[in-house]
């Protein structure tokens, strides 16, 4: 004779049903579609940026730029590059190269500096909530390679290549040139692999995480 099950074991068979498609879904499945990173090396060209004697924010910039680029592309991420050379782009150009994109993120890279040669550390900007959760991820991983002082993620509406670029946007401040231990670091192989290193993990965990 068939008996309909209790309402206790309906229960328990729905509840089971849950749980095994929730095993079901594969735990790599991605938190965000982004199929694209476009990488911004600050300045170039006319415009230096910071710098102390022959150091110059352009050139860091585009060296940890291109390293970003390699990693990316070895991990098989589609990426676009605002500049490759020591060439002048404006910040809307910037933008723009991004907005060509569905599902990208940007990061814009750079270096800062200081009247105060004491200033030190990195610091993260963005605009908007997807950009801070960008931020927070790749902050994070910065601080943790480079042992470097904290200084925090912010907003910030007043940076034009930040607030035109319409997908998830960042800009990382990857050591104070100002400051003599960090401009002699900044220089270095080993720091700018670092930097891009943590951008490139923090930009997969973005991916990745909720
Ligand atoms: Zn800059």
């Amino acid at each position: 004779m068939h008996q309909r099950p209790s309402i206790v074991a309906q229960t328990l068979r729905a509840g089971f049903l849950v749980l095994l498609s929730a095993c079901l879904v594969p735990i790599h499945a991605d938190a965000r579609p982004v199929s694209r990173v476009v990488i911004d090396p600050g300045h170039g060209g006319k415009d230096k940026g910071t710098h102390r004697g022959s150091v110059y924010e352009k050139n860091l910039a585009l060296q940890v730029g291109l390293k970003v680029e390699a990693l990316l592309k070895a991990k098989g991420m589609p990426v676009t590059m605002t500049r490759r050379t020591d060439t002048f782009l404006s910040l809307e150009k910037r933008a723009a190269i991004a907005n060509r994109y569905k599902d990208a993120v940007f990061v814009s890279i750079h270096f800062n500096g200081h009247s105060n040669y004491r200033y030190h550390g990195v610091e993260t900007y963005y605009y908007g909530a997807q950009g801070q959760k960008l931020a927070a991820h790749i902050h994070l991983r910065l601080l943790s390679r480079l042992k470097i002082k904290n200084r925090d993620t912010r907003q910030r509406k007043d940076l034009a290549v930040l607030r035109l670029t319409r997908c998830p946007a960042v800009l990382v401040e990857c050591a104070y040139l100002s400051n003599p231990y960090e401009r002699k670091r900044a220089q270095k192989g080993s720091y700018q692999d670092a930097c891009a290193q943590a951008i490139v993990d923090g930009i997969f965990a973005y991916k990745t995480y909720r």
